[in-house]
């Protein structure tokens, strides 16, 4: 399952929402609509279930794993920095509030990880959908 601005049901539903607009999250690049690889690194695109831009660092969810593009400290750049959390090893997931910090626990640590209020609420309705409640 993907969710995509152009799916009528989820536009209706939330106008406001632009989740993943084919902007790679590799390398940035926006991409024409229906675009199955990067035109620029050639990343797959069908994997990308929710893409998200917050101030630190870049945020990909694709069926798999969570995927963080770390970024420099004016948030301009990234760092070149991925960190890669397969979502088979995530467990106990929070979402804070009203403080937005989502925790989860991973290979025995507790992963704490700022995000904007408006991505918060993307992840937390999104990430149940394709993380295996176990
Ligand atoms: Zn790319």
């Amino acid at each position: 399952m993907s969710y995509h601005p152009d799916d009528p049901e989820f536009t209706d539903a939330n106008p406001d929402l632009v989740l993943f607009t084919l902007i790679c999250p590799e390398c940035g690049v926006a991409n024409p609509d229906g675009s199955l690889n990067c035109l620029v690194c050639d990343k797959d695109l069908t994997q990308t279930v929710l893409f998200l831009e917050d101030d630190s660092f870049d945020l990909e969810l694709t069926k798999d794993a969570l995927i963080e593009y770390r970024k420099n400290f004016w948030g301009t750049e990234r760092t070149g920095k991925v960190l890669v959390y397969p979502l088979s090893d995530i467990s106990n997931i929070e979402y804070g509030s009203p403080i937005t910090r989502f925790k989860f626990d991973y290979k025995n640590e507790r992963q704490v990880i700022p995000l904007r209020k408006e991505n918060m609420e993307i992840l937390k309705e999104i990430l149940p959908q394709i993380i295996d409640p176990n």
